[in-house]
């Protein structure tokens, strides 16, 4: 395939994010270009090997639709996903698929460096390739790199961390364990349920995806001994599709701005320190895991919060947890504010009433002050608290999915992004907001 250095839209980075706006606006007809700094796709659900998909249903109803669904079937299909677990190669592969189907040109091992902008336009973008620097002409652009890289370097606003102290989520290197002996060890959670989080009910139905997080009292003796952790609290893993086998979402790094290199070399090495110190404990001390074995670690530390966009709206943790409504709703979500505390900062879960939802409304989309930038994902419009809620891989994928429309329009109806007509947006999108 060969790639020209000009497109209708270029999406920067390929998380779920990116490629539910790169595959809505290729299946409206967009030439589209996805630009990632990996030779592969994914970002958290894959270098991350972030599973499970987190909520998307308020009572019965669906909120989360469209690519995100597309993906789910076709990880199903190819045996990758039980219930809301997924495999990384899984998730890959039906990404690749889906990308192909909807035309969209992709740009693997590929940085955004640079953005020249004038009154507020992108006029192009300069990539750093394989084999050498390049410009890149666009008429929209959607910035999906989990950094708000594009916003940065457009010289566009942008917010970091709490809006007080400056403090950015925890980091968490994942990773994947066989050979546990799951019946077991739920037994010994139901004999030590003083050890478990609050949040566990003990019944567990092996045939779906079970959720374990504690062993608080083993961990305390761990620690006492100096082998376990300071940093972690409580084990928390979910078994996947194979029996026997579980992704720990367990690490705690903390103390690390993750937008620098240096720093995001200092949470390797403490991911892989800490993983080594989890799994000989597991193997010693928890009943069910004498046999079980690391079987991978993800290619990155896993990132919760950089930088963001400050939108035309920036949507806030009241309107999360007040299920709020809006007339310009893009995408809903149920999930609640929920923050990995930092050193010395209490970790917060928040959640909504059983059933309600709230609206994601499509100012939250727009970069400020800029004329053809959206931003989906992580680098959404929020404040913190609200973008502790959005971040989820349903959300990112449902946000992402409109970026894709908006610009897809504004293209084909030869306009501004401000100027695509609500309703026509509200349109392409009924399946994540009318459903
Ligand atoms: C430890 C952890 C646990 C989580 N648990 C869950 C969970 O259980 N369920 C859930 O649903 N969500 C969970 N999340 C949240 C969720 O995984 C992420 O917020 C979501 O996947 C982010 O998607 P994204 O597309 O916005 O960004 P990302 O997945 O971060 O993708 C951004 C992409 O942009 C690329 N990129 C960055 N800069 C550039 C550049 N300059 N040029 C080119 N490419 C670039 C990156 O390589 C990356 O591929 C978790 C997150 C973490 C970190």
């Amino acid at each position: 395939m060969q790639l020209t250095n000009e497109y209708d839209i270029v999406v920067a980075g390929a998380g779920i994010a990116g490629i539910s706006a790169a595959v809505k606006a290729g299946s409206m007809g967009a030439r589209v270009l996805l630009i990632e700094h990996y030779p592969f796709l994914g970002g958290m659900s894959s270098a991350g090997m972030v599973s499970p998909f987190m909520k998307s249903m308020a009572g019965d109803k669906e909120l989360v639709n469209g690519v995100y669904k597309e993906v789910e079937a076709g990880m199903r299909k190819l045996g990758g996903m039980i219930d809301n677990g997924f495999y990384a190669w899984a998730f890959r592969s039906v990404a690749n698929n889906l990308l192909s189907q909807n035309n969209v040109d992709i740009a693997y091992n590929t940085d955004v460096t640079d953005a020249f902008v004038e009154k507020g336009h992108i006029k192009y973008l300069t990539i750093a390739t394989p084999h050498g620097l390049s410009k890149l002409y666009a008429r929209q652009f959607i910035d999906t790199t989990g950094d708000a890289q594009l916003v940065a370097l457009g010289k566009f606003p942008w917010l970091k961390g709490d809006e007080k102290t400056g403090q950015l989520q925890a980091l968490t290197l994942f990773f994947r364990m066989g050979g546990i002996d799951v019946e077991k060890t739920a037994e010994y959670t139901k004999t030590h349920k003083e050890d478990f989080l609050p949040w566990m009910d003990f019944k567990y139905d092996f045939s779906k995806i079970i959720s374990i997080a504690g062993y608080t009292g083993l961990i305390e003796k761990a620690k006492k001994e100096g082998r376990f952790p300071d940093e972690v609290d409580y084990v928390f893993f979910t078994t996947l599709p194979s029996s026997g086998e579980g992704a720990f979402n367990t690490t705690n790094i903390l103390g690390i701005d993750p937008s620098t290199s240096s720093a995001l070399t200092q949470a390797e090495q403490k991911g892989h320190e800490q993983v080594a110190s989890i799994t000989d404990f597991l193997n010693r001390d928890v009943p069910g895991f004498e046999k079980a074995f690391l079987i991978d670690t993800a290619v990155q530390v896993g990132i919760r919060e950089t930088r963001r966009a400050k939108a035309q709206y920036m949507v806030t943790g009241d309107d999360i947890l007040q299920a709020a409504k809006f007339d310009d709703v893009i995408a809903r979500g149920c999930y609640g504010v929920d923050i990995h505390g930092q050193k010395g900062e209490k970790s917060r879960m928040d959640e909504l009433e059983e059933g309600a939802w709230y609206d994601v409304p499509l100012r939250s989309l727009r970069a400020k002050d800029s004329e053809n930038l959206m931003v989906a994902g992580r680098c959404i419009g929020a404040t913190r608290e609200g973008h502790a809620a959005l971040r989820i891989q349903p959300t990112a994928s449902a946000t992402g999915e409109a970026c894709g429309a908006t610009a897809a329009l504004a293209v084909k109806l030869n306009t501004s992004l401000d100027k695509v007509p609500y309703e026509k947006i509200r349109n392409e999108l009924l399946h994540n907001i009318d459903a």
